[in-house]
C-alpha cells in the first residue's frame, strides 16, 4: 500500500475498535500517521493502555472512550468529548456491531432492540455529530461497516439484516446530502471475517454436528461464500484506507461487497 501523505495528521474515530475489524483497521490507519479515537466495550484502564500503546507505537494522538452505543446520551457525551479533544473528526468509521441468530417468530425483543441500536441507530447519531466539522473543513470520509447482510438475507438474522439493510440506506442518503461538501459516505459489505463476532455461530455448528471448531468454521464459510476462506480483518482496514484516499473521492453512496463472491450468486 502506498503511503498516503495527505492523510497524516487527520483524525479517525472508529466505533468498536477494541476488537476484530475495528482494531485491525485502527492499526492500518495509525501506520499512516492518522490520529485515532478508539472506542469499545473495555474498562477505562485497559482502554487508556490501548490508546497509549497506539500513541507510542505510531507517534499519533489518541483518545479512548467506552460509551455504550445503546445509550444516545452516552453517544452524545462521547462525540462531544472526541470533537473537543481532537479538534475534528475527519474520518468516521461506524463499525461496532453485535449479532444474535434465532428464528423471527421467537426472536427476543431485547436482542432486536440492541442490534438496531448498536448496528444502526448509533451510526445515525455519530454521523449527526460529525457532519458540521467535516462540512467546515470541506473534507470528510464516512465509512459504515455493513455486511453482505445489508444486501441479501439469511435465515435467523432478522434484526441483523434489518439493521445492515438500514445502514446501507442511511449511507446513500448521507452521500446524496453531502455530495457537494467534499464528504463521501460508503458502506463496506464484508462476507466472513475472522473475528470473535462469529464464534457463537461456529460453536453452534460444532455442537450440533459434533465436529471440531475448525471443521465447523469451514462449514459455516462454505455454506454461502464461494471463496472458501475467512478474510483477515486487516483486509477491511486496507480497503478503508483506500476509501479515505484522494483516488477514491468519487466513490460515494456505494455499498461495496468484499465477500468472496457471496452476493454474485
Ligand atoms: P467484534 O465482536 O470483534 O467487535 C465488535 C466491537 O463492537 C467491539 O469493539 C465491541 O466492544 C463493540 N461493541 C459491541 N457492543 C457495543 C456497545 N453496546 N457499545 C459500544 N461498543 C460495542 O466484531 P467484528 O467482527 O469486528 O465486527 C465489526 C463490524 O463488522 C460489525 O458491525 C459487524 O456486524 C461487521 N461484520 C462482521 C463480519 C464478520 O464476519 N466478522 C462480517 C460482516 C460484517
Amino acid at each position: 500500500m502506498l503511503e498516503n501523505k495527505s492523510l497524516k495528521g487527520k483524525t479517525a474515530l472508529i466505533t468498536g475498535s477494541t476488537s476484530g475489524i475495528g482494531l485491525a483497521s485502527a492499526h492500518v490507519l495509525a501506520e499512516q500517521g492518522i490520529n485515532l479515537v478508539l472506542h469499545g466495550l473495555m474498562n477505562n484502564e485497559e482502554g487508556e493502555n490501548l490508546a497509549q500503546e497506539f500513541a507510542q507505537k505510531y507517534q499519533i494522538k489518541t483518545l479512548f472512550d467506552n460509551a455504550n452505543l445503546m445509550d444516545s446520551d452516552a453517544i452524545s457525551t462521547f462525540m462531544t468529548k472526541a470533537l473537543k479533544t481532537m479538534g475534528t473528526i475527519d474520518i468516521l468509521i461506524n463499525n461496532a456491531g453485535i449479532q444474535h441468530t434465532q428464528a423471527v417468530d421467537t426472536f427476543p425483543e431485547s436482542k432486536w432492540n440492541a442490534i438496531i441500536a448498536i448496528n444502526l441507530t448509533a451510526a445515525f447519531h455519530t454521523i449527526q455529530h460529525s457532519l458540521a466539522g467535516m462540512k467546515g473543513n470541506a473534507w470528510g470520509r464516512i465509512i459504515n461497516i455493513a455486511s453482505v447482510h445489508g444486501l441479501v438475507a439469511s435465515k435467523n438474522k432478522a434484526a441483523y439484516c434489518a439493521a445492515k439493510h438500514g445502514i446501507v440506506g442511511l449511507t446513500k442518503v448521507v452521500a446524496l446530502e453531502c455530495a457537494e461538501d467534499g464528504i463521501t459516505a460508503n458502506a463496506i459489505c464484508p462476507g466472513w471475517v475472522d473475528t470473535p463476532l462469529i464464534n457463537d455461530q461456529i460453536s453452534e455448528i460444532s455442537e450440533k454436528d459434533n465436529s471440531s471448531f475448525e471443521q465447523a468454521k469451514y462449514q459455516l464459510i462454505t455454506a454461502k461464500q464461494p471463496l472458501p476462506e475467512m478474510m483477515d480483518p486487516r483486509q477491511i482496514g486496507e480497503f478503508i484506507l483506500f476509501l479515505c484516499s484522494d483516488s477514491a473521492r468519487s466513490i460515494t453512496g456505494s455499498s461495496l461487497p468484499m465477500d468472496g463472491a457471496w452476493t454474485a450468486q
